[in-house]
């Protein structure tokens, strides 16, 4: 059983190492080495062949023209005519005598060498095709005992102008000897060579993976608690390097977002730890130092008013957290800012007077978006809250629809209200931040309101912009891209509008 299970293990192992990365890179570069060597070898072999065709083709040419001063066919007989003393003429002529025939028209031999005899001594309608051909036919034949040959044919004429067959040859033993040498110890080197290569590209892909390694042993050390590992930049400005900037990059956002949920869970803590404090506060005076009714009323008014804002702050947080999980599908349709504005205005203008704040309106018309209405109304609702609420009494505050130069459909709100400080105005999209100013502190939010406003904005493919003085005013600039009207003049009757708590 024990010994199934090594095995077993053993070749899992082994699976691994073959699907290693260092493994395929080097196999990968081990068989296109193999073949390019292989294509190399044949392609010279072939090159060396057609070097040496060429060469004794050359020869026999020189050759086919000697034989012009040396053979005479005189009576329907070849007579060689050289002097027999003179020992390079000899060898001239004997050379051209070793692979030799000739026949007349009728294929019928008149003279042939041995060597020629063993080449097999051509057929009657081949000697006719050579005698119609106009250039000299060449070709390669071998002899019982594979030499290969390459000989010439074509036509010679007799004194008395009669076509007869000639052909010469001439052996390539020694050449292809040459080439097969060359083949031999070229494909014999070649196992050598490629484990040659495999051990250097063993050795190289192990050095340039080795950066992989290290990169996944840092990956390792990384968890929820331990986001600030980074792995070195080797500067080497390659392909790695880009993968562990990125890397890096990565943690980093993860870090922020870790460092951001973090911080989400300590300030929902914190926001539900205080109003559940007054209640229980609240319930500790009702149940041990309330005597009369009405102290008992105003403990459970109290704890009543508390328990509203607890649940102000959960839904406000399930609505923030469905809008961005995605959860909150938005019902897009053409719609006309313009009523929406109006509306909304309406609706905030009792709040205003309240406050005594002026609320004024700047309403173009036909500003047509594609939206969500209810968000939309969420939207404003937010802004004019905020704006009533961060404008001490006697301000004013002015909500605008417009369509912007650049043929988007803004809305602005703006106050002359207690504006914000340039250092917070980064921060005011967070989740439950809020200003920590004397003035601000007093006033009830819960810093939900305008995360919820740049989602919206966001969903609708917008942009807010924000323009503050502290003391003198802030101005909310929405911008959103413009729609094509509604074909149907009539919309549906605007629904109350909700806005965020906060
Ligand atoms: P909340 O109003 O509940 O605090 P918001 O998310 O709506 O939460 O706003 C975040 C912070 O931005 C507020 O606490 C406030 O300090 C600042 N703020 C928002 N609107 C205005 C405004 N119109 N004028 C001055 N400060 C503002």
């Amino acid at each position: 059983m024990n010994a199934v299970l090594r095995s077993w293990r053993t070749s899992l192992e082994r699976f691994r190492f073959v699907r290693s990365l260092r493994f395929r890179v080097v196999a990968g570069f081990l068989v296109f080495f193999t073949l390019m060597l292989s294509a190399v070898g044949f392609i010279f072999r072939e090159m060396l062949i057609s070097i040496l065709y060429g060469q004794t083709a050359q020869a026999l040419e020189e050759e086919w023209g000697g034989t012009k001063g040396y053979l005479r066919i005189e009576h329907q007989r070849p007579l060689w005519y050289f002097d027999r003393f003179d020992p390079e003429e000899s060898l001239i002529v004997s050379r051209m005598q070793r692979v030799y025939v000739i026949t007349d028209a009728n294929g019928i031999v008149l003279e042939v060498s041995s060597i020629y005899r063993n080449l097999g001594v051509d057929r009657l309608v081949h000697i006719q095709q050579v005698l119609r051909s106009p250039e000299p036919v060449l070709e390669v034949r071998k002899d019982d005992t594979g030499t290969p040959y390459l000989v010439r044919q074509g036509a010679v004429l007799d004194d008395k102008h009669r076509l007869y067959f000639l052909a010469i040859g001439r052996s390539m033993a020694d050449g292809m000897r040459t080439v097969n040498k060359f083949a031999w110890r070229y494909f014999a080197l070649m196992p050598l060579l490629v484990v040659l290569a495999a051990v250097l590209g063993w050795h190289l892909a192990g050095r340039g993976l080795r950066p992989l390694h290290d990169f996944a042993a840092t990956a390792h050390q990384i968890t929820g608690s331990n986001l600030n590992v980074q792995i070195p930049l080797r500067n080497a400005g390659d392909e790695l390097d880009e993968l562990v900037e990125a890397f890096n990059r990565m943690i980093e956002r993860l870090n922020l977002s870790f460092e951001q949920i973090r911080q989400f869970s300590t300030d929902v803590s914190h926001e539900l730890r205080t109003p559940l404090t007054a209640i229980r506060g609240q319930l500790e005076v009702a149940l041990f130092t309330a005597k009369t009714t009405e102290q008992y009323q105003d403990a459970m008014v109290n704890a009543l008013q508390d328990v509203e804002q607890l649940s102000n702050i959960i839904r406000a947080l399930l609505l923030l957290s469905q809008a961005e999980s995605g959860q909150l599908a938005l019902q897009l349709h053409p719609v006309n800012l313009t009523d929406v504005a109006r509306d909304m205005a309406d609706q905030y203008q009792i709040p205003a007077e309240a406050s005594a704040i002026e609320l004024n309106t700047q309403i173009q018309n036909d500003c047509w978006i594609r939206a969500d209405k209810t968000q939309m109304e969420r939207l404003l609702s937010n802004l004019l809250s905020n704006a009533i609420k961060y404008t001490p009494q006697g301000g004013q505050v002015t909500l605008r629809t417009l369509r912007l130069p650049d043929g988007k459909v803004g809305i602005e709100v703006e106050d002359t209200g207690i504006g914000i400080a340039a250092e917070n105005l980064p921060h005011i999209f967070d989740r439950f931040y809020r200003v920590r100013a004397s003035h601000s502190t007093a006033i009830q939010g819960l810093g939900l309101g305008l995360s919820f406003v740049s989602w919206i904005v966001n969903a609708h493919g917008g942009s807010i912009d924000v323009r503050s003085h502290e003391g003198r005013g802030t101005c909310f600039c929405v911008s959103l891209p413009p729609a094509e009207p509604a074909p149907m003049p009539a919309s549906p009757p605007a629904v109350v509008s909700e806005s965020l708590p906060g």
